[in-house]
Parts: structure tokens; C-alpha cells; sequence
């Protein structure tokens, strides 16, 4: 059996242009408010991606683009301010913010609503009590939107993540196991790596660590997701495992780069258009 690429940058294409398709229809056009503190170079790019996605999809875009020093109050009271904003349906803070601003208490003050990174305790609470719909976590829902468009059902699957980040990890979980999955989840304090990963139909790395999995423990014919992103020194983009032995045993397999980076952007501004939508319906 050849193994198939779960081509991350050809399916958040089509995501694009469906919500293209659907936002022409719309007698008003969904608006991401966006905001970067500093010029932390990663973010920089990933702002700028998620600038253009917006654009060629015909969200309305804001920028916010505020000087590394600025203090934890004005950050907050922009938050606010686009809150209160009828004009704004979608708000991104986007991550790391500068070490003398606390992110998670940032991040709260977005109201629930807004919060299309699906990162607030409320929408996160809700993927936990078994929600697949709504604003859920954007690299998450990524993942399953890539899955459901490859036909790959998780239901009766043996799944492995590896990592249990409150971004990542934990709510793919909580989205594995409302699609009937029997998930395991594993962290720096698992015992046996190798155990668990070897016996996983499904297999999701987001440790940010490369090859803590070694690629010869997959099992054969199992479903592999990547989330790790990684530059090497030469500036090539990889994952945390090594592809092209895990291609060898897979029977799918998420490519680094074009696999779930790009599905996570075209989450947002589907996650966006919802806000939007949900906020007009209410
Ligand atoms: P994170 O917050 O650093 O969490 C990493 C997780 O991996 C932690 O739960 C950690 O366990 C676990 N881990 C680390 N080393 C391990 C080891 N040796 N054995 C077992 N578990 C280990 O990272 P994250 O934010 O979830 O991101 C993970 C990766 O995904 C990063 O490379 C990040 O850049 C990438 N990412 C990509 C996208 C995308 O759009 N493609 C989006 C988000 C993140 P403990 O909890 O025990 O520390």
C-alpha cells in the first residue's frame, strides 16, 4: 500500500476558497482584529501569513502592531476596546508576548466570542464536555478537518499524542475521544515512549522536541501527524519526527512544512467567519 500525504497546503487551500465562496454570499465581511507585540521574527512571519490568508479569502484584516516595550495595561485596554468593537468578530493576540506580560491573563480578557484561536477556558471547556463545533483550538481542528477530508475516521483507533500543551495536546484529546478514539496521552514523565508509540493507529507528535520519536517505532500502517515546526541551521522548515522512515511505515503522513501549519491558518479565518456569523445570529 503507498502511503498517502495528508497535504496540509492543498487542503487549507481549498478551505480558502470555499470560504471565499461562502463570505461573497455575506452582506458583511468578517474582520480578524490582529494584534503583535514586538518583532519577535517567527511571529512576524506567522502574522504576515495569517495577513495575506485573510485577504485573499475576503476577511478584513486589522493590525495591530504594538512596540515590544509597550506596558501590560495598554495591551489589555486594546483588548477592550476591540471587545466592545461591533466592527470586529475575531481577536488574535498573538503568542510569545514579551517575558514582563502575562499571557494567560491576556489572553482571558478576550471575550469568549472573539476568541477565534479558540484558546479562552470557556471554548476550551467546551471541546473538553465533547464539542467538534464552534470556536475550537485552531491546530487542533486542523488536525480532524485534515483527517475528515482524507476519509481517516478515529473512531475504534488506538491514539497517541505526544505532547499535552494546553494548545495542542490537550484538546486534540478531548476531540480524539468525542471521535471515538481510545486516546493515550504522553509527556516527559511517561515511562515508556517506545510502548505507546508503537502500538498507535494514529499517531500525533507536538513535543516541539525532534526525534524524541524515533521514526522505526511506528507502527506499521499507522496514521502520522506532525505538528512539530522546527528551522535547521541551513533554514529549511522539519518536523519533530524523521519523515522519510515514518513515510516508509505509515499509511498517511503529514509533510513538514505544508501539513498542519497551513490547516491551522485556514482554521482561523473559518473560525473567524463563524464568530461572525454566531455573533449576527444571536
Ligand atoms: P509545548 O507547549 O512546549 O508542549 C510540548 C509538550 O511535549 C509538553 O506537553 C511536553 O511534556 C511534551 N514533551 C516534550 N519533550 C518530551 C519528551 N522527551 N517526551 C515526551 N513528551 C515530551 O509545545 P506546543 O505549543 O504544544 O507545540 C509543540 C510543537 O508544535 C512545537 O514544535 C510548535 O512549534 C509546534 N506547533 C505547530 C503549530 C502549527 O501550526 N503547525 C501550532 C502550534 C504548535 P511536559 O508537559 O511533561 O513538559
Amino acid at each position: 500500500m503507498s502511503t498517502v500525504i495528508l497535504d496540509g497546503k492543498a487542503t487549507a487551500k481549498a478551505i480558502r476558497r470555499e470560504l471565499k465562496k461562502e463570505i461573497s454570499t455575506l452582506d458583511y465581511t468578517p474582520t480578524l482584529a490582529v494584534i503583535l507585540v514586538g518583532k519577535d521574527p517567527a511571529s512576524t512571519v506567522y502574522v504576515s501569513s495569517k495577513e495575506k490568508a485573510c485577504k485573499w479569502a475576503g476577511l478584513k484584516s486589522i493590525n495591530h502592531h504594538l512596540d515590544a516595550s509597550t506596558d501590560s495595561e495598554t495591551l489589555r485596554n486594546l483588548i477592550i476596546k476591540l471587545n466592545n468593537d461591533p466592527t470586529v468578530d475575531g481577536i488574535l493576540l498573538q503568542l510569545p508576548l514579551p517575558s514582563h506580560m502575562d499571557e494567560e491573563s491576556l489572553l482571558m480578557e478576550i471575550i469568549p466570542e472573539k476568541d477565534v484561536d479558540g484558546f479562552h477556558p470557556v471554548n476550551q471547556g467546551k471541546v473538553l464536555l465533547g464539542a467538534t463545533k464552534g470556536l475550537i483550538p485552531c491546530t487542533p481542528y486542523g488536525i480532524i478537518e485534515l483527517l475528515q477530508r482524507y476519509d481517516i475516521n478515529p473512531s475504534g483507533k488506538e491514539a497517541v499524542i505526544v505532547g499535552r500543551s494546553s494548545i495542542v495536546g490537550r484538546p486534540i484529546a478531548a476531540l480524539l475521544i468525542s471521535l471515538n478514539a481510545t486516546v493515550t496521552v504522553c509527556h516527559t514523565k511517561t515511562k515508556d515512549l517506545k510502548f505507546h508509540v508503537s502500538r498507535a493507529d494514529l499517531l500525533v507528535i507536538a513535543a516541539g522536541r525532534r526525534n524524541i520519536v524515533d521514526s522505526s517505532w511506528i507502527k506499521k500502517d499507522a496514521v502520522v501527524i506532525d505538528v512539530g515546526i522546527h528551522r535547521l541551521d541551513d533554514g529549511t522548515l522539519t518536523g519533530d519526527i524523521e519523515f522519510d522512515q515514518a513515510h516508509a511505515l505509515a499509511s498517511a503522513i503529514t509533510p513538514v512544512p505544508g501539513g498542519i501549519g497551513p490547516m491551522t491558518i485556514a482554521m482561523l479565518l473559518k473560525n473567524t467567519v463563524l464568530a461572525a456569523k454566531l455573533r449576527r445570529s444571536n
